[in-house]
């Protein structure tokens, strides 16, 4: 079965009031299926529907039309806090802004998705996993650090530690290397595929550079809200 499964999604949105009143198609019925373990990139131009097809996959925002299944659970109109509960479990996050807390340590930032979500029988995994996680992208050294004494590409790396955490079967990442300069671009991608790899995640990428669009196994290109191609990469690029 997929991992993830899109079909008819559709998102319009209703602008102004009265006779000023205008819907918006931002997606046009997309349908598609990620096997587990694919890396796909989303692509296409700035306002082509990228973002909001990401937040539907994560069950941030709720469809016009067709449905989100995530790992066989069809999610897109479950109440809020079945919903967050599923969410919590399945999905980790990488934002291009990092999205830390500010008054939390590195070591902290990452273990809270833990302290929020896990299950009683895993209390004791949380913190040796967060120390393993922050070591294998590079912060064994930054661990008691605050997000402000972390460079951007630090930053990041704690965010994607962060996202993989309770072990989720899939990860979306929204321009994660979007904020930072070439060289950290590249290195959090690469440690973000290391991750996708060593622990056989579901991972989508929403990007427009297509460098980094290369490693994947799959690319997925969106225009006005409907897909304009949907092709296996045959030489993704290696690192
Ligand atoms: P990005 O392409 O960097 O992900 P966003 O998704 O935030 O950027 O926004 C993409 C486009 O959608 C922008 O042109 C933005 O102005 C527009 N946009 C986002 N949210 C709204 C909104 N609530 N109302 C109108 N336009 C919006
Ligand atoms: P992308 O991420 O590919 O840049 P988005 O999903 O952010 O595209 O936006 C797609 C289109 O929908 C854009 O034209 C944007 O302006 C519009 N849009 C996004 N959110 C809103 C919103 N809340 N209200 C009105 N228009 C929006």
């Amino acid at each position: 079965a997929a991992m993830i499964s899109v079909q008819g999604l559709s998102k319009s949105i209703r602008n102004g009031t009265g006779t000023a009143a205008r819907t918006t198609d931002i997606l046009r019925g997309i349908d598609f299926e990620i096997p587990a373990g694919q890396f796909v990139a989303i692509m296409g131009s700035s306002g082509s529907g990228k973002s909001t097809l990401l937040g539907l996959l994560a069950g941030l925002d709720t469809p016009s039309a067709g449905s989100v299944a995530l790992h066989g659970t069809a999610i897109s109109y479950l109440p809020e806090d079945k919903l967050a509960q599923v969410r919590g479990r399945t999905i980790g996050f990488v934002f291009q802004s990092y999205q830390l807390i500010p008054t939390l340590t590195a070591l902290e930032n990452v273990l809270l998705p833990h302290e929020l979500n896990a299950k009683r029988k895993e209390a004791a995994e949380g913190l040796p996993r967060a120390r393993q996680l922050l070591t294998s992208v590079g912060l064994a050294d930054r661990m008691e650090h605050y997000p402000v004494q972390l460079s951007g590409g630090e930053q990041q790396r704690v965010a994607l530690a962060r996202a993989f955490i309770l072990r989720p079967p899939i990860v979306l990442a929204d321009e994660p290397t979007g904020n930072l300069d070439t060289a950290n671009g590249a290195h959090v991608l690469e440690l973000l595929l290391n991750l996708n790899r060593t622990e056989g995640t579901t991972l989508v990428l929403v990007t427009h550079d297509p460098v980094l669009a290369g490693y994947a196994d799959r690319r997925i290109t969106l225009r006005d809200g409907l897909i304009l191609s949907d092709e296996m990469n045959l030489s993704p690029t290696t690192l």
